[in-house]
């Protein structure tokens, strides 16, 4: 800007100087609360079920087969809108994101994050819930992988067999302390140590591009979420 200012001044005098050019258009940017009630028509439509259930029977399909020739088979699945779903609380809080506060007034909300994952209350996503019993029974041990704390292991486990998630062979959380820019600097190295206990990761089934990237996995499979980002 300073650069500019100089330059401009040099070439033509300060009466002449144009505006420095602009980064955005304000046209071409998403409006927040049109993407919001587009999300929403999204989920009650139906369309985001059935779009899940066929990227899931997309991985199921894949495991089913790989399954038989694979030496010690596993797959690693991510939590938060892949195995369980947290639409109540999405809902209530139009897509934004907070961390702190109750979540003891939905539907209405508002619910902070924290305190509904807390709350083990989240029901299974039905087509994950389906692949993970038909892996389980040919043999293929499943890995949870979140980005949640290590301080809501409980509740975490809890809610995932509430939500009939059983005979889980690792639940990875996020140390605490543990600050990382993406989610796939902390997942990936996980994977890493599943294989190194002699495992095939055959499958890595997740929602955000971030739980897929790192490698680790044979193959990986992305749900849709288009009501948040995790980078
Ligand atoms: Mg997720």
């Amino acid at each position: 800007m300073k650069g500019f200012a100089l330059a401009c001044l040099m070439a033509a005098g300060l009466s002449a100087c144009a505006a420095p050019p602009k980064a955005h258009d304000w046209h071409d940017l998403v409006n927040v609360g049109d993407a919001g009630m587009r999300a929403r028509a999204y989920h009650d439509s139906g369309d985001y079920d059935r779009d899940v259930a066929a990227a899931d029977a997309q991985a199921q399909g894949w495991i089913a087969a790989r399954a038989k020739t694979a030496s010690k088979p596993a797959i690693v699945l991510d939590i938060d809108e892949t195995s369980l779903s947290n639409w109540p609380a999405m809902a209530a809080d139009d897509f934004g994101y907070f961390p702190g506060g109750t979540c003891d007034v939905l539907p209405k909300g508002p619910c902070g994050a924290v305190a509904w994952e807390m709350s083990a209350r989240a029901a299974a996503i039905a087509p994950t819930l389906a692949l993970v019993k038909a892996a389980q029974a040919q043999g293929v041990a499943v890995f949870f992988v979140t980005g949640r704390h290590e301080s809501e292991r409980a509740a975490t486990a809890r809610n995932l067999a509430q939500a009939g998630y059983a005979n889980w062979s690792g639940l990875s959380l996020k140390p605490d302390a543990m600050h990382v820019m993406t989610a796939s600097a902390y997942k990936a190295p996980v994977r890493a140590d599943i294989e190194a206990q002699g495992y095939t990761i055959i499958a890595n089934i997740g929602d955000q591009p971030s739980d897929l990237a790192g490698g680790h996995a044979e193959r990986a499979f992305l749900l849709p979420n288009p009501f948040y980002r995790v980078p």
